[in-house]
């Protein structure tokens, strides 16, 4: 007896992308989410009236019907649809020696790069034609239409020969990092520390750690389809994924934590959750991190111990610091809504505290703060390593929060007068509330050490999603991963009909 056809551990965006589309293909869904609130790491949380993300609040391409986003094709498949309020420009940039405006359209950018240094905006120019070639190559193939089996060739040579052979000229940067692209194109240091920036902010490794494809497409998503924040906040991109699960018949189990997958003659035969319940299913695919999957939720003997080591030994991006607050909004009328503050130009930029990211979502929805409030979200890299909760844990925690205060004041001078509710989340924090190993923001995994592992796991019916797997971390990215994992599970033809329905 099955109580289902496939159970997906987590409803993180990579688990939910999974789960509506294989409910979309007809199977039998049910995701067990052990926290309260779906969404993961974009879940949202209220506190007196103020609606805060938890993490993710730049996107793109959430409503174009072009769009290369996988998540944005994984809604439209099934059936859903959100409204968004479109912005540029998309961040300001404030470094020790001064600010710059960061502008979807790239010939806005390279001006505004331009006033610091003249020849760098060239040369960040000649870098952006360069990827933006391969994103114009990567656009005849929908994500929608891949799968991570042998079978993607036939998909390829049926429908996409044109678009392959587009690609061709590009695959040596397909496997190249971005650093790789700014070598042969960037001398000029400052625009090397903005690459390095913006490649941090996305992978949490800097140009060389970085893909080429992942930045092709995150540029070439924001100056065509551009940037825009989702009217609800994260919560209306996890609501859309959870109803459109639901309308084909998937169920979703908040509260309901997987304490184990049960393996029997190396085959996945279902979960025990944490209540001693057993849900039997031939098909089990972990949201979980490669840490959490790996080490607490199979026993050791459940894998070959080289394959188990190698995985555990995957290095992992450091964790954070984070500071919510809510505010009263009186003279900000001319607020802005994303930043990125560097304290100081000598320290490499991912040093913790140093480069900080600040989130202000109610500059486009103010419906997420009472009336005359914002709502702030500021976060910056800190090891998990040292945070323990004892007798200094509330000093600790209010000491490290001060980079995220100053980080604030170069965009709000008066910040700590105007604070109504504050919230500091620490690594211990961050662990805890995602059920993430150390807090971690996802694998650090070097564009030339080697490639995150794919869907398929040594144990039958055993699959793994979201951002320890390819192609990586973000939302975009962890979308992806659902549809690599979804389409290898049912034939060639059910993919082609969803796709096919999706034209009409
Ligand atoms: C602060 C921050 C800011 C970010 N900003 C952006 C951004 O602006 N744009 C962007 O694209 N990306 C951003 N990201 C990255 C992006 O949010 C993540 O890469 C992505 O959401 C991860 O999704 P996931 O599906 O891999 O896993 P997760 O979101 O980690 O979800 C995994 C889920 O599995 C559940 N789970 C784990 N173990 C169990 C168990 N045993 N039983 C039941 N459930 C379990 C967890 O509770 C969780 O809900 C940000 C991340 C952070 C932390």
């Amino acid at each position: 007896m099955q109580d289902s056809d496939v159970i997906v551990i987590g409803s993180g965006i990579g688990g939910l992308c999974t789960a509506g589309l294989l409910a979309r293909y007809g199977k039998r869904v049910i995701v067990c989410e052990s926290h309260t609130i779906a969404g993961g790491a974009a879940h949202s949380f209220r506190r007196r009236g103020f609606e805060f993300d938890s993490g993710p609040s730049f996107y793109c391409g959430l409503s174009d019907t072009q769009s290369l986003n996988p998540l944005k094709q994984v809604m439209d498949v099934l059936g859903e649809s959100i409204q968004v309020i479109p912005y540029d420009p998309l961040g300001h940039y404030h470094f020790p020696e001064g600010t710059i405006a960061v502008y979807s359209d790239a010939e806005r950018y390279w001006q505004e790069v331009e006033r610091v240094t003249p020849q760098g905006a060239k040369e960040l120019q000649r870098f952006t034609a360069r990827l933006l070639g391969l994103y114009e190559a990567m656009r005849g193939i929908p994500t929608l239409a891949l799968r991570s089996d042998w079978q993607v060739i036939f998909t390829f040579i049926k429908s996409y020969l044109p678009s392959l052979l587009k690609m061709l000229p590009y695959l040596p940067l397909v496997q190249s990092s971005a650093g790789n692209v700014m070598d042969a194109t960037v001398k000029d240091p400052w625009v090397r520390r903005l690459i390095d920036l913006e490649c941090f902010l996305l992978s949490g490794l800097k140009a060389h750690g970085t893909i080429a494809p992942e930045v092709a497409f995150m540029l070439g998503e924001r100056s065509r389809a551009g940037v825009e924040y989702p009217l609800g906040g994260s919560a209306a991109i996890v609501q859309a994924l959870v109803k459109g699960l639901e309308r084909w018949g998937g169920q979703l189990r908040l509260g309901c934590h997987v304490e184990q997958i049960l393996v029997e003659s190396s085959k996945v035969v279902g979960v025990r959750l944490a209540t001693g319940e057993i849900l039997r299913s031939p098909i089990v695919i972990s949201n979980a991190s490669i840490w959490d999957t790996y080490n607490h939720l199979l026993r050791p003997e459940d894998l070959p111990a080289s394959f188990r080591q190698a995985a555990l030994d995957t290095p992992a991006v450091d964790s954070f610091m984070h500071l919510h607050l809510g505010i009263k909004a009186d003279g900000l009328e001319n607020l802005t809504g994303h930043h990125v503050v560097v304290h100081d130009s000598n320290q490499d930029i991912t040093i913790p505290g140093n480069s900080c990211m600040i989130s202000i979502p109610t500059v486009w929805d103010a419906t997420l703060a009472p009336a005359g409030h914002h709502v702030v979200h500021a976060y910056t890299l800190e090891p998990y390593t040292g945070w323990e909760r004892n007798q200094d844990y509330a000093e600790k925690k209010s000491q490290k929060a001060q980079s995220l205060y100053r980080a604030l004041e170069r965009i709000i001078p008066d910040i700590r007068e105007r604070v109504v509710i504050e919230l500091i989340g620490t690594p211990l924090t961050h662990a805890h509330y995602l059920r993430r190993y150390r807090g971690t923001y996802g694998p650090a995994i070097a564009a030339d050490q080697g490639m995150f592992p794919s869907t398929h796991t040594p144990i039958q019916g055993l699959y793994r999603v979201g951002d320890s797997t390819i192609p990586g971390i973000g939302v975009p990215a962890v979308a992806a991963s659902g549809i690599l994992c979804a389409n290898t599970l049912v034939n060639l033809q059910q993919t082609e009909q969803v796709l096919g329905e999706l034209r009409k």
